[in-house]
């Protein structure tokens, strides 16, 4: 079938909940992917950057393969060689002593609600269900009923409620509105580290470094959800790095599995994750041989090929290069290592028709607020590829 004819069915058939580009992807390699017809893009998406160590990646594809013929799926109720292993390698990696695996990253980010709410009433000694989670605007951290309650996105929650209540939220980067918020029901601050649904957005300098000290001095709980910005993608293993801080919980998912599998995980010490006990959280799926698998070698591929160094210094390069692309529609590029956006003017009449018009030249963008362009493609990219790409953007934002 061609792209239009399966473009067709899509639309008569699936839900309408997202609005793709026009292209019909039927191959992956690396950093390039081919449509229905056999023409080459290069995925400057990276699935939100789930697809860190590139789409099929062979090492990840084998150990996918050869678990699958050993054994998929456990459950809790019994133990798994895969998991025992993954477990070990993920604390060695992140510094993390425990781990609490899960699938989708919506599910990672309630557990660690869970999680915070059970530390407030059984050692913080909040009041039983007063436990409050404030949260930034403009976040993004999935779409569960629970964490929409806390978008700032109308779309994402108009026709949804009613709402979970115990979550206040500031303005991101604003230390006094945060300490504004606090009081003794307080358990926990969440943030991401950089908005990337947000458009990219980076916090000023100190801000994380402020939010370690409001929690420390408020015995308050700092959880960071890098589900998008962890595992290499902006130069440092965390983001939360760049200011030198470390969360009570880290939340992690997308590029665990390298794309090929959901996994997701909540990172934290054993005087916290041990306060879950036998029955009071799980999953079906959670944990199980086929994903645990496949996140080992996903962790290997960054270890190995140095995914985090190469996105650290491609990264700055990339940014560098498209702040020099003179166009009278940007009005700013911004970035950490691979996570790039490019905010177009109000003018410039949208940045979808510029993702369209890359897409028509080979490259594939996806706009993120209606103003910003996102330059993440996986990390495995190399220099002469972003040499290629940049002629192309250059073109594009030069459009009409
Ligand atoms: C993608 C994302 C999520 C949600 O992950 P899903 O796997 O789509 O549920 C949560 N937080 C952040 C920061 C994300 O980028």
């Amino acid at each position: 079938m061609n792209s239009q004819e399966l473009i067709d069915l899509e639309e008569k058939y699936g839900a309408h909940n997202y609005h793709p580009l026009d292209v019909v992807i039927t191959k992956g390699d690396g950093v390039w992917v081919w449509d229905a017809e056999g023409n080459k893009y290069l995925d400057c998406l990276s699935a939100y950057s789930a697809l860190n160590q590139g789409h099929v990646h062979p090492d990840i594809l084998k150990s996918l393969i050869d678990q699958a013929a050993k054994v998929t799926l456990t459950s809790r109720a019994f133990r798994n060689d895969q998991l025992s292993l993954f477990y070990k390698e993920l604390a060695e990696m992140t510094g993390y002593e425990m781990s609490l695996p899960m699938n989708s990253g919506a599910e990672a980010v309630e557990t660690a609600l869970k999680l915070a709410r059970k530390w407030a009433y059984t050692v913080k000694g909040v009041p039983r269900h007063q436990a409050e989670i404030i949260v930034a605007e403009g976040n993004f951290h999935g779409r569960t009923i629970s964490i929409v309650t806390f978008s700032s996105e109308e779309l994402y929650k108009d026709d949804f409620g009613p709402f979970t209540p115990g979550f206040p939220m500031v303005p991101y980067g604003d230390l006094g509105a945060m300490e504004a918020a606090i009081n003794e029901n307080t358990a926990a601050i969440m943030v991401e580290p950089i908005q990337g649904e947000g458009g990219v957005l980076i916090p000023p300098d100190g801000y994380l470094q402020g939010l370690r000290e409001l929690c420390d001095k408020h015995n308050i709980l700092l959880i960071f959800d890098e589900i998008q910005t962890g595992l290499g993608r902006t130069g440092k293993l965390f983001a939360q790095e760049h200011e030198g801080v470390r969360g009570d919980m880290t939340i992690i998912g997308k590029a665990l599995s390298g794309g090929f599998y959901p996994v997701s995980a909540v990172l934290a010490d054993t005087d916290l994750m041990g306060l879950f006990k036998s029955g009071e959280h799980g999953s079906t799926f959670g944990g199980n041989p086929l994903g645990a698998a496949v996140a080992r070698a996903s962790l290997k591929v960054i270890r190995d090929e140095k995914l985090v160094e190469n996105a650290d210094e491609l990264g700055q390069y990339f940014i560098d290069q498209l702040a020099e692309i003179p166009s009278p529609h940007v009005k700013e590029v911004r970035g950490r290592g691979m996570l790039i956006g490019v905010e177009l003017k109000e003018n410039a009449g949208g940045a979808r028709r510029f993702c369209e018009a890359l897409q028509k030249q080979g490259i594939l963008c996806k706009e993120t607020h209606e103003t910003v362009i996102r330059f993440a493609p996986p990390l495995v990219i190399d220099k002469e590829t972003i040499d290629w790409a940049l002629p192309i953007i250059r073109e594009v934002l030069n459009m009409d």
